[in-house]
C-alpha cells in the first residue's frame, strides 16, 4: 500500500465541537491544521445534539442583564463535582470559557442566543442560578455552506418533525399551540411551507438549528480560514517518536498517511458511547455493555481513548458517572432500522407520569435526565433489568406528545402497530398490556390523581424544582408539571437506559494536555470534548455542560499549541490559509 507523509503544525481527530473549535482557533493565530474525520460527513454527535452551551459569566448573560455573584459558579461546580472537583480545570473552565465565546462570537460565523431563563438543572443548590448560564447556537442558513451541506451530518431523525428539527423554547411552544393559537398558526404553516421547499430543492432542510447549526457554524468558520478536512480518514496509529507524539497515521482513500504534527495532536473522537467493552467496565447497569443505548453516532467507538492509551494516556474510571444518562426508548423508523430517543422534555409535562416494572412511581419525573435515570437504576436495583414505564393519558398525548409520538394532529397509529407506544382503555388494561400487576398500576395512578387535582405531589415533589417548572407547561396552574391522568385511553412507552456523551475519558491538565500515569504531559498530545474526562466529575449541573467546556478547551488547547497567553483578548490573526501540500515519501 502506498504510503505518503504531510506535516502540519496541528492535527485535529474528528470533526465535534471540540475538534472544530480547536481547528478554527488555531488556524486563526496562523498554524496550519488539518482536520481528520473517520466518518463520511462531518460533525459528530455536535450534529445530533441540542446545541446548547453550559458556560457561567459570558457577555451574553451581562447583555440581558444577568451579572453572577463573584464565585457562584465555583461554588456551584464544586458542590456539583463532589468527588471529583478538579480546582485547576474548574478554574480554567470559568476563566477562558467566556473568552472562547468572546473569541468565537466577535470574529467568526459561531454565534449563540442567551435566553435570560434557562434554569440550572440544580438551581436551588449553592451557587445554582435561574439563568444566564446556558445558551443556544443560533439558528444558521445552511445555504452558507454552500456545496458542503451535503456533508453536515443531519439531525437526529427521532427529534425531528418532517425532517425539520425544532429550535429552541419558543418555536417548540409554537408547534405545540399550532391549533390553539391563531399566530402559532401562521408561525408553523411558514415554517413547514420554507422547509418543504428546501427539501424539494436541496434535499434537505436548509434552516439549521440547534446541534446542526452548531456544526454548520464551526464548519463555515473553518471553511473561511480554508482549514482542510479530510472526511472517511480515520486516525489508525499515533506516531511516537524521541519524546513525545509526532503525528499520527490516517487511512485515505485506500492509502496510509502519515501525518507529521510539529506543535501536535488534538484527540477529539468524541468518548466511548458505542465501544462495548468499555462499557462493560464502567456501566454498572450495563454487565455485557449491550444493555445501554446511545444516540450518538455509532463511530464514536472511543477511539481517542485507546490511542492515547496506545502511548501512556491513562482514562479515570473513578468517576461517579461514565457518562451523561438519559432515558431512551428504542423506536423502529420507516426504513426499519432502530432509533433510540433520548426523553429529555416529556416527562416534566402535566398528567406524565413513570413506574418501574412493579407499577410503582420512583421519582420526580421533572428533574434532568442525568438525575432521572440515576433513581431508575436504583429503583431497579436486584432486577433483571433497568427499565421503566412513561405513561399519560390520551388528552396529555395529543396535547404535548409523547417519547417519538408527536402531538395531534400528527397520526399515532404507525408508533401503536410497531409496540412503541402501548395503549388501553382503562389504566387496568394499560397495567395487563405492559405486563404490570392492574391492581398495583391503579393503586399508583389513584394516589397520585388525588394530589394532582389540587397541583400537588407529595411523593416526588414534581414541579417543586425550577428546572422542572421550565420544562413543564406553563400555561397549567397552579403546577406546570402535575395534572390527574383521567381522560382514557391511557399510553404507555417502555424507557430503558442510555446516554448523550460519556465523562470517564482521558486525564488531562488544565492545559487539555494528556497526563501519563505519573502525572506528567504527554509531549504533542492533547485531549478535548468527550476524549477528556468531563470537568463536570460525573455529574449534570446544566444545559450545555459538554459542548461548553468542548468549545472552551478546545479554544485553550489551540492558545496552548499556538504558544498563546490563553488569557489575553484575541482575534483573528490570518484571513486564509494555504491549502495543505501533500508530499510523497514512500
Ligand atoms: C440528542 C442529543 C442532544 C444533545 N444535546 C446537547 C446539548 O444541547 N448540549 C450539550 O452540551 N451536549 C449535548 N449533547 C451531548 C453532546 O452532543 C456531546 O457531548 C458533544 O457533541 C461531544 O462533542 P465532541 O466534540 O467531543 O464529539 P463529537 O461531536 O461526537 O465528534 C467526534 C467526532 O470524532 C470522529 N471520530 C471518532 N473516531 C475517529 C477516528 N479514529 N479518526 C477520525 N475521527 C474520529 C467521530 O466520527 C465524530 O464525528 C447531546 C447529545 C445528543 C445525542
Amino acid at each position: 500500500m502506498a504510503q505518503e507523509d504531510i506535516t502540519v503544525d496541528v492535527l485535529v481527530v474528528g470533526t465535534g465541537a471540540s475538534g472544530m473549535a480547536t481547528a478554527v482557533t488555531a488556524a486563526s493565530q496562523g498554524l496550519k491544521v488539518l482536520v481528520v474525520e473517520k466518518e463520511a460527513r462531518y460533525g459528530g454527535t455536535t450534529a445530533r445534539s441540542g446545541g446548547w452551551l453550559w458556560i457561567p459569566g459570558t457577555r451574553l448573560a451581562t447583555e440581558q442583564g444577568i451579572v453572577e455573584p463573584d464565585g457562584a459558579a465555583k461554588a456551584y461546580l464544586r458542590h456539583e463535582t463532589t468527588t471529583h472537583f478538579d480546582e485547576k480545570r474548574v478554574d480554567a473552565f470559568l476563566e477562558y470559557g467566556p473568552k472562547a465565546i468572546d473569541f468565537f462570537t466577535r470574529n467568526t460565523c459561531v454565534q449563540f442566543d442567551m435566553p435570560a431563563v434557562f434554569p440550572d438543572y440544580h438551581a436551588e443548590a449553592t451557587g445554582g442560578q435561574p439563568g444566564g448560564r446556558s445558551m443556544v447556537t443560533r439558528p444558521f442558513n445552511g445555504h452558507e455552506l454552500g456545496k458542503r451541506i451535503k456533508q453536515l451530518a443531519p439531525p437526529l431523525p427521532e427529534l425531528t418533525v418532517f425532517g425539520m428539527m425544532l429550535g429552541s423554547g419558543p418555536e417548540i411552544k409554537h408547534f405545540m399551540r399550532a391549533f390553539k393559537s391563531p399566530t402559532s398558526f401562521v408561525y408553523v404553516a411558514k415554517r413547514l411551507t420554507k422547509h418543504f421547499f428546501d427539501v424539494l430543492g436541496n434535499g434537505r432542510g436548509m434552516m439549521l438549528t440547534n446541534g446542526n447549526a452548531l456544526a454548520g457554524r464551526l464548519a463555515k468558520a473553518g471553511m473561511d480560514l480554508d482549514i482542510p478536512v479530510w472526511l472517511s480518514s480515520p486516525v489508525k496509529n499515533l506516531i511516537v517518536e524521541f519524546d513525545g507524539v509526532a503525528g499520527a497515521v490516517v487511512q485515505r482513500e485506500g492509502k496510509t498517511i502519515r501525518v507529521l504534527a510539529k506543535r501536535g495532536v488534538v484527540l477529539a473522537c468524541g468518548g466511548f458511547p458505542h465501544d462495548i467493552e468499555r462499557r462493560k467496565q464502567l456501566f454498572p447497569h450495563a454487565p455485557t455493555g449491550k444493555e445501554h443505548y446511545s444516540p450518538s453516532p455509532e463511530s464514536n467507538t472511543g477511539d481517542g481513548l485507546r490511542l492515547a492509551e496506545s502511548v501512556g494516556g491513562r482514562v479515570d474510571p473513578t468517576i461517579p458517572h461514565a457518562a451523561a444518562w438519559v432515558p431512551t426508548s428504542v423506536t423502529t423508523r420507516k426504513d426499519g432500522s432502530k432509533g433510540v430517543m433520548p426523553h429529555f422534555i416529556d416527562r416534566a409535562k402535566p398528567g406524565v407520569i413513570s413506574v418501574t416494572a412493579k407499577g410503582k412511581r420512583f421519582t420526580n419525573e421533572g428533574n434532568s435526565y442525568h438525575d432521572f435515570v440515576q433513581a431508575m437504576v436504583k429503583a431497579c436495583e436486584g432486577e433483571p433489568e433497568v427499565s421503566a414505564w412513561l405513561l399519560c393519558d390520551h388528552k396529555v398525548l395529543r396535547n404535548y406528545g409523547l417519547g417519538c409520538v408527536a402531538p395531534a394532529p400528527l397520526p399515532i397509529g404507525r408508533h401503536l402497530r410497531s409496540g412503541y407506544l402501548k395503549r388501553g382503555a382503562t389504566v387496568g388494561e394499560l397495567a395487563r398490556e405492559i405486563g404490570i400487576d392492574p391492581a398495583t398500576l391503579e393503586a399508583t395512578v389513584a394516589e397520585f390523581n388525588a394530589a394532582a387535582k389540587t397541583g400537588q405531589d407529595p411523593a416526588f415533589g414534581k414541579g417543586s424544582k425550577a428546572y422542572n417548572r421550565y420544562q413543564g407547561d406553563a400555561l397549567v396552574t397552579p403546577n406546570p408539571c402535575v395534572a390527574p391522568l383521567e381522560s382514557g385511553p391511557y399510553y404507555a412507552i417502555k424507557l430503558v437506559v442510555g446516554d448523550i456523551g460519556t465523562f470517564a475519558g482521558l486525564v488531562t491538565d488544565e492545559k487539555t494536555r494528556v497526563l501519563d500515569s505519573t502525572g506528567r504531559p504527554i509531549k504533542g498530545l492533547h485531549a478535548v470534548g468527550n476524549d477528556a474526562a468531563s470537568v463536570m466529575g460525573g455529574n449534570y449541573p446544566g444545559a450545555g455542560i459538554t459542548l461548553g467546556p468542548a468549545l472552551t478547551f478546545g479554544y485553550v488547547a489551540a492558545m496552548q499549541l499556538a504558544q498563546v497567553d490563553v488569557a489575553a483578548e484575541v482575534s483573528l490573526k490570518v484571513e486564509r490559509r494555504e491549502p495543505v501540500a501533500v508530499s510523497r515519501s514512500a
